[in-house]
C-alpha cells in the first residue's frame, strides 16, 4: 500500500505532538515537517544548540518506528499552498528567501502558532524596549541578559516564566539584574477561573510555583498598573512611568517613575492565521482574535487540512499538544478520547485566563497622536486615525493601502492587530466575524525573492 504523505507545518509543542502519534501509529506514512526555525520546538522549546530537547517524549529523535519517514525542512518558510485535486501543493523558501522548492502531500496539519502583542506607548520605539519573548529568546537560546534593571510589563501569565527566566539565567552567568513586573489586571482576578483550576490541579501549583520563585529571588511586582512612558535621556533607558489602572479598566495619566534600562512588554498573543488565510480555511472571532475553525477532530473547513495550537485559540503550549495529538490519530484513524478530555480541561482554563487577562481599556485614548504605531513603515497613530476619519478605512487592510502600516518587514504580525482596534474605536465599529477573516489575507505568506520563484 503506498504511503500516505502528511504535512507538518510548524515544529512547536502542536507539530511536534502530532508528529510523534504518526510516528507511534505504525502506519506507512511520509511525513514532511516544515519550520521556519533552524531548530524545532517552537516558541515554547527554545532550546540551546546541544541541548538535550527539554521534553523526551516529543523529541523527535526518540521515534523509534520505521514505517514513518521523516523529511525534515527547518529554516525554511511556507510561502504558498495550492490546492490540486485533493493534493497540496506546498510552495517553501529557505530563510533569506533565495532557495524555493515544492513539497506534495495529500494531508496537511497547519500548527504556525501565534506572535506577540504589544502595544504601544511613549518612546516604546526606543533602543532597549522589546517583546518579552524576545527578552526570553535572548535569555533561553543566547545566555544574553541586556540589561540590569528589567521592567516586565504588560498583562496575562507570559511575564512570570520570564521572569523566573531572567532570574534563573543572570544567577548562572553571576549577573545582578533586577527584574519587576508590571501586571495590569489585580492578582484577585483569579477566582473568575476557580472552576477551571478544580479541573486542572497542576496549574495551582504552577502558579504557587512561581509566586514562590518570585518572593525567593526579590522579582518586585505592581499589579493594576501599566507602562505610560519610558523615560530615556541620550538615548539610554533611564526609567519608565508605571501608572494605575481603574476599575473601569482605564489609566491614570500621572504615576511613579521607576528605575529601568531596559522594558519588555507582552499583552498576550495572536494566531498567526497567514496559511490558514492563504488556505481560505473557515475562521471565526475567538477572544477577539481570528482562528481557525476546527471540528472535534481538529479538521478544519478544508478537507485534508487539519489545524492545532495557538491557531485555533490561543491556549498555551499543553492545550497545542493535546490539539496535535488529536489531529494525528484522526489522520490514522485511532481513537483520542483521553486528549479530548484533556484538551477539555485545558480550553475551559484558557478561556478563564482570557476572562483574567483582557487588555485594558483605554490604551487607545492614552496615546499621542505622535506615537509610532507601525514600527517597519513609521506610521504614526494619528495617521491611521486619520485614514478612518477622512479617507474611509474601515479595516486593518485598507488603513494598509492609505498608510502603508504593515506593509513592512513583518508584514503586520506587531501592528496589525492594533491598527484594527484603532479603525474600530475611530469609527465606532463592532469587531465582527468578516471583519477577522478580512484583516488576514495575505496571496504570499512569507519573503522569497525573484530568484526563489524563478527556481
Ligand atoms: C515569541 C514567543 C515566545 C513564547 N515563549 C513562551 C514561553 O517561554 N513559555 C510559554 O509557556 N509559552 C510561550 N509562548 C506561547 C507559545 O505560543 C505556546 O505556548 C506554544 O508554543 C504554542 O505551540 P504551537 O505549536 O501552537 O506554536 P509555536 O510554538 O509558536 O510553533 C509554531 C511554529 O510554526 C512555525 N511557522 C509559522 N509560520 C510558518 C511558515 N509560514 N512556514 C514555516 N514555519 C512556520 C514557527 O517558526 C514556529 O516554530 C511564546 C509565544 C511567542 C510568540
Amino acid at each position: 500500500m503506498p504511503a500516505t504523505s502528511v504535512a507538518i507545518i510548524g515544529a512547536g509543542p502542536a507539530g511536534l505532538s502530532a508528529l510523534r502519534q504518526l510516528a507511534d501509529s505504525k502506519r506507512a506514512i511520509r511525513v514532511e515537517v516544515i519550520d521556519s526555525n533552524p531548530r524545532y520546538g517552537g516558541q515554547y522549546w527554545r532550546h540551546r544548540e546541544g541541548d538535550p530537547f527539554p521534553e523526551s517524549d516529543l523529541d523527535p529523535t526518540s521515534h523509534s518506528s520505521t514505517d514513518i519517514r521523516i523529511n525534515w525542512h527547518l529554516s525554511t518558510s511556507v510561502w504558498q499552498i495550492e490546492n490540486v485535486a485533493g493534493s497540496f501543493r506546498i510552495h517553501t523558501a529557505s530563510s533569506s528567501g533565495e532557495k524555493s522548492s515544492t513539497v506534495e502531500v495529500e494531508k496537511i496539519i497547519i500548527a504556525t502558532g501565534a506572535t506577540e502583542r504589544t502595544l504601544p506607548f511613549k518612546n516604546w520605539t526606543a533602543p532597549g524596549v522589546m517583546s518579552a519573548g524576545a527578552l526570553q529568546s535572548l535569555a533561553k537560546e543566547y545566555q544574553v541578559i541586556p540589561g540590569k534593571e528589567i521592567v516586565i510589563a504588560g498583562s496575562g501569565v507570559f511575564a512570570l516564566p520570564v521572569a523566573k527566566t531572567i532570574k534563573e539565567v543572570s544567577s548562572k552567568l553571576g549577573a545582578d539584574v533586577n527584574v519587576t513586573v508590571i501586571e495590569a489586571q489585580s492578582i484577585f482576578r483569579w477566582w473568575r477561573n476557580s472552576f477551571a483550576f478544580l479541573l486542572n490541579p497542576s496549574k495551582i501549583l504552577e502558579a504557587v510555583g512561581y509566586l514562590f520563585f518570585m518572593k525567593r529571588h526579590g522579582v518586585k511586582r505592581l499589579s493594576k498598573r501599566i507602562v505610560r512612558e519610558v523615560k530615556v535621556e541620550t538615548g539610554e533607558i533611564v526609567g519608565v512611568m508605571a501608572v494605575k489602572v481603574k476599575s473601569d479598566l482605564s489609566s491614570d495619566t500621572t504615576g511613579e517613575m521607576l528605575a529601568a534600562d531596559l522594558v519588555a512588554t507582552s499583552f498576550g498573543f495572536v494566531p498567526d492565521m497567514t496559511l490558514a488565510s492563504i488556505l481560505g480555511l473557515e475562521r471565526k472571532n475567538h477572544n477577539d482574535d481570528a482562528v481557525v475553525v476546527v471540528d472535534s477532530n481538529q479538521r478544519t473547513s478544508l478537507k485534508g487540512v487539519w489545524a492545532a495550537g495557538e491557531i485555533t485559540g490561543i491556549g498555551g503550549h499543553e492545550l497545542a499538544i493535546s490539539e496535535g495529538a488529536i489531529a494525528a490519530l484522526d489522520i490514522v484513524q485511532k481513537s483520542s478520547k483521553s486528549w479530548k478530555w484533556r484538551r477539555f480541561r485545558q480550553q475551559l482554563f484558557a478561556r478563564g485566563l482570557a476572562k483574567i487577562y483582557p487588555i485594558f481599556g483605554g490604551w487607545i485614548e492614552s496615546l499621542d497622536d505622535s506615537t509610532i504605531l507601525c514600527r517597519c513603515e513609521e506610521v504614526s497613530v494619528g495617521e491611521i486615525k486619520q485614514s478612518a476619519r477622512e479617507l474611509g478605512a474601515d479595516s486593518a487592510r485598507t488603513a494598509k493601502l492609505f498608510t502603508r502600516a504593515g506593509m513592512g518587514l513583518c508584514q503586520g504580525r506587531i501592528c496589525q492587530r492594533n491598527v484594527k482596534e484603532i479603525i474600530d474605536f475611530v469609527r465606532k465599529d463592532s469587531k465582527n466575524v468578516s471583519d477577522a477573516n478580512r484583516e488576514t489575507v495575505r496571496p504570499i505568506g512569507g519573503v522569497v525573492t525573484l530568484g526563489g520563484l524563478s527556481d
